[in-house]
Formats: C-alpha cells, structure tokens, sequence
C-alpha cells in the first residue's frame, strides 16, 4: 500500500495494528488516512482475473487434487487486496 501524504510503500498487514476501522495511521509519517475500496479499479481487476480463475486457476488447483473453492478463496482475496485504496481524509 502507498501513503497518500509521503508516498512511503509498506505492507498491507501493518496497518491493523495501530488502528482499527477505515481511519489508518501511517507508519512513516504518522498522519491519519482513509481504506476505502475502488470500484473502478476493482472492476477492472476483476475483468482480467475471472476469465483467468474460470479457466486456469480453477482447472489446475482441481488438477493437483484440491477444491475448486481453495483457489477462489485466494483469487477473491488478491482481488479485494488489489482493489483497497488509500486516500487523505476528506478527498
Ligand atoms: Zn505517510
């Protein structure tokens, strides 16, 4: 994820432990900034990995002798990863 204030990357992961809820802190520059959950990149994100979950993802996991719902579970959670979005509170 990227700060919207200093344009720091950091892991996803670090910032739940601060707060909880929307409102996060950022761990480099400690102001405050909104998760929100981007429609338009989520549309497109889910455009190009739906075709390739209903075609290879989904085929190989069932090939290896797994569920199919193991590698929907992990395409819905990359796809909800990639569609989260930082931004300045009041944007
Ligand atoms: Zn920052």
């Amino acid at each position: 994820m990227r700060c919207p204030h200093c344009d720091k990357v950091f892991p996803f992961f670090t910032l739940g432990l601060k707060t909880k809820g929307p409102q996060k802190l950022c761990p480099h520059c400690n102001k405050t900034m909104l998760l929100y959950f981007n429609s338009k990149v989520a549309a497109l994100w889910f455009a190009l990995l739906f075709p390739l979950q209903v075609f290879i993802f989904k085929p190989t996991v069932i090939g290896w002798g797994y569920n199919g719902t193991l590698s929907t579970g992990i395409v819905a959670a990359t796809w909800l990863y990639l569609s989260l979005r930082l931004k300045k509170p009041g944007e």
